[in-house]
């Protein structure tokens, strides 16, 4: 995965973010302040500019400049936690210019990790982290089960450049972590919000979507879209 692969995700992202814009202010107007959908509308569409505008070299700077750029343009807290998990994952890759399945899968762990540490929130708060952090989990093991693979095959004599390590390994583990985004985000129905303006309605807050982890779903799924092309 190089710099072009990782504008590619945000291009994507921001089609979904877009077509799923009225959608997420829907489920923003049940248990926030409707603007969700808009924000990150706005945000992504600022980040899709960005980069096209000084198309950043490597995989690092890709996601470090659409972290800044969500944290100056989105006002409402999911710019500054999105933007938080952009810029640490950026953070994590360094600058190395082709990000293999397993350097990513750790970038999306420190980007998680960036998230929890601003918000304060943990699996089960009703936030974005329900999303994220089973799709962090996901693609994690995914990658190991296709090294272990690839392993195996490779000690049956067969080459494992054609395994678990190649395009067909990154998509299959891409769809695990998009899969569990969007099962960590049904997950959050029936949830009490504890973070977050949701969390003002007490127990209102619980049999609606939590409109974080609806767009985390999103973003996750773009990702998968772009690796199965
Ligand atoms: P605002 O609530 O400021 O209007 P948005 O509507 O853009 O911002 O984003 C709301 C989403 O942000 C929530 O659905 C939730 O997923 C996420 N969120 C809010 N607070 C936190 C937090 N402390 N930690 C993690 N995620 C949070
Ligand atoms: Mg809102
Ligand atoms: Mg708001």
């Amino acid at each position: 995965m190089d710099a072009r692969f990782f504008t590619a995700w945000i291009e994507e992202a921001a089609r979904s973010l877009r077509d799923g814009r009225d959608e997420l202010t829907r489920l923003d107007a049940a248990i926030g302040d409707a603007d969700h959908g808009s924000n990150l509308d706005r945000g992504f569409t600022e980040a899709v500019r960005a980069l096209a505008e000084r198309r950043p070299a490597t995989p690092g700077a890709v996601l470090a400049l659409v972290g800044g750029t969500l944290i100056r343009k989105v006002g409402g807290a999911s710019g500054p936690l999105y933007g938080t998990a952009f810029r640490e994952a950026g953070k994590a890759l360094g600058e190395t210019p082709e990000v293999s399945p397993a350097g990513f899968a750790a970038a999306l762990e420190a980007g998680v990790a960036g998230v929890r540490r601003l918000g304060s929130a943990a699996e089960g708060d009703k936030t974005m982290v329900d999303a994220l952090a089973p799709a962090a989990r996901a693609l994690a093991e995914a990658v190991q089960d296709g090294r272990a693979a690839a392993e195996t095959r490779a000690g049956a004599g067969r080459d494992p450049s054609e395994t678990g390590r190649g395009d067909g390994g990154l998509a299959r583990a891409l769809e695990a972590a998009a899969a569990a985004a969007e099962a960590g985000a049904e997950a959050t129905v029936p949830m009490q919000a504890r973070k977050g303006r949701a969390s003002y309605l007490g127990p209102r807050s619980v049999g609606h979507l939590d409109p974080g982890a609806a767009s985390a779903a999103l973003i996750l799924r773009a990702l998968h879209t772009v690796a199965s092309r």
